[in-house]
This record gives structure tokens, sequence and C-alpha cells, in this order.
């Protein structure tokens, strides 16, 4: 079959590979329907690597599909059973897993980086990593149930008011499902800031909330004047804006950092944490959000299709890629 394969530093590429076969008794063979390209690909395959994975591996994380076998311990789900897949598994022994932490596994794998993913016509799961997803959503929406039950793990950790306001930093693929679930949590005021001149018209579009560039504009000015005190929320999902996130938010307010980006060091005053009295949440992947990431997608409680922006078969994924590296895409689903 044919994969997008990760070679080595800025060498990858579709090309011709074994089928995958199950080899433990608790295995999926899944057949792909769409598998979305995340920040992370990106990432993996620039030059030099902003994220590193396994060379060899086939990349691909977030997607949907169908199952053409199982192994024989596979009892829970059934062939031609419509699934997703939270890409990190999980040993379900360590320390973390028995704290019922899975995200913070100390053995955690994830597919598509560490082992090989679903930039392919079939791929190889745990079957305790598979969520059933109705056959009534649409597969490119269903692709986006990883980032989404990503964005729910954030959002589980605070507790939106109606009346309460927001500011969302970054206005990515993360920063805009975010954005969508707080407005649907009762966020009345939303402020999103973004500086790429791509993203902030697509952002407008979705009137979401006031789209502020804060290069060009001073948003902390923006924000009082309409908040009086700052943002009851920040959500920083750049991972590099805990300086700004500090400015914005209101006294005993709340931070949650989304966003990876491990050169990021930033000073802040701590003092101003002390006595602001801020909360400072850190969020990291899915921890036990799938159930209702599906539910959020079968129910159509945020439109993500809006998100979508790009379609392309596996064969033209560099089309994909290169669009998304130039900010010029949200949402790109590659169909196997
Ligand atoms: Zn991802
Ligand atoms: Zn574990």
């Amino acid at each position: 079959m044919k994969a997008a394969v990760f070679e080595n530093v800025g060498v990858w590429g579709v090309k011709e590979v074994p089928k995958p076969e199950i080899k433990k008794p608790d295995q999926v063979l899944i057949e792909v329907e769409a598998c979305s390209i995340c920040g992370t690909d990106v990432h993996i395959t620039a030059d030099p690597p902003g994220y590193i994975a396994t060379e060899g591996t086939v990349l691909g994380h977030e997607f949907c599909g169908i199952i053409r076998e199982k192994g024989e311990r596979v009892d829970q789900l059934e062939i031609g059973d419509r699934v997703v897949v939270n890409p990190n598994n999980y040993c379900g022994k360590c320390v973390y897993c028995r704290k019922n932490l899975p995200n913070q596994c100390e053995n955690i794998e994830a597919l598509g980086i560490d082992y090989d993913g679903a930039f392919a016509r079939y791929c190889v799961v745990s079957d305790k990593v598979a969520y059933k997803i109705s056959n009534e959503v649409d597969a490119s929406v269903a692709a986006c149930a990883e980032p989404l039950a990503c964005a729910v793990n954030g959002l589980n950790k605070v507790d939106i008011k109606p009346s309460d306001s927001a500011v969302v930093i970054g206005a990515g693929p993360i920063g805009l499902i975010i954005a969508m679930l707080l407005k649907k949590s009762g966020i009345s005021r939303l402020f999103i800031l973004e500086t790429a001149p791509y993203r902030m018209e697509f952002t407008k579009g979705l009137n979401l909330g006031q789209v502020i560039n804060p290069i060009e504009e001073n948003a902390a000015e923006k924000i009082y004047k309409e908040t009086e005190i700052g943002a009851d929320y920040v959500f920083d999902v750049t991972g590099s804006q805990i300086a700004a996130s500090m400015e914005l938010v209101r006294k005993d307010g709340t931070i949650v950092l989304f966003g990876v980006n491990k050169q990021a060091r930033k000073e802040i005053a701590q003092c101003e944490i002390t006595t602001k009295e801020v909360r400072v949440l850190g969020t990291w992947l899915a921890n036990a959000t799938f159930p209702q990431a599906v539910k959020i997608l079968e129910e159509e409680v945020i439109d993500m299709k809006s998100l979508i922006t790009d379609t392309y078969p596996l064969e033209e994924i560099k089309e994909g890629m290169e669009k998304l590296r130039k900010g010029q895409a949200v949402k790109v689903i590659i169909k196997p």
C-alpha cells in the first residue's frame, strides 16, 4: 500500500510499504477513511525539525476509519465498526495509568510519530485506544476527534460561567476549537489574538468574537476597555505567551497553557501570579476525553466542518503540508 513515511531530517514522502498486520490479540486493522494533518506533522517534516519522530515511521495520527480485521481478544469492537483513535497508546499499568492519567503514562507511544500511523490505506492499533463513532458523522469531521479530545481536556479543567470573558491566543485549529467550545460553554465575550493574515480573516468569518492582531493593535488596552478588569480566562494555544497571558488575565483569573514550544523561555514576575492570585493550568493531550469528543461530533455541538479548508488524496499530501506550513490553511484532510 502507499503511505507517507518520515525518512530522516527534512526527507519524507509517499512510498510503497507492506500492508500492516495484526501482531497482538488486542489489535484491530483499520481501513483509513480520512486523516487530518496536525501542526505536529508540519514540525516533524520541517528542516530543522521542531518535533522528533522515529525514522521510517508512517506519519498521521488524527484519523477515522473502518475496522476490517480484529485480534482474538478484541471483544468490544466488531468488524465493520467505524472508529476514531487516541494516537497516544498508554500501557495501562504504570503509576500514572493507575491514577487514571493515561495522558501522563510513563510508557506512552505516539501513533504516527513513534510507530506507524494513518497517512496510509491501513493502520493497526490497540483496541483500547479505538472509540466507536456514528457513520452519520462526515469522515473529515470524525478525523478531527483527536484535537477535539485534547481541547476538551483543557476545557474540563475550568468552570466556565455564563457572562465570563475569555481570550484565546493563537487561531490555529486547536485555538479555534477551544474558541468554539468556549462559546458553547457560555462565554459571553471572546477575544481571539492572531497575527497571520490568512488566519485572522478566516477567524473573522467564523463570528466567534473580536479578532485582534497584537502586533498592530494594543490588545491589552482593547480587552481592558471592554472587560474593565481583564479577562476571566486566557488560553495560550501558542506555547509561548505566558507573559502576555499574565497581562490580559484579571485578578483571581485563570490561565490555561495549551500549546507546546520547547524553545520558549519567557520571563515573568512570579510575584504577579502571587499578588494577582492567578491560577496557571497546564493541559496535555487527551485524558479520557474521547467519549466526550465523539459525542460533541455526533451531536454537532460545534461546527467542526467549518474548520476544514482543504482535502487532498494521499499522493498530494506534500501540497497540503506546504499550505499549512505557509499558514494558508486551517484543517487539511488527507483521504487515502
Ligand atoms: Zn496532533
Ligand atoms: Zn502507563
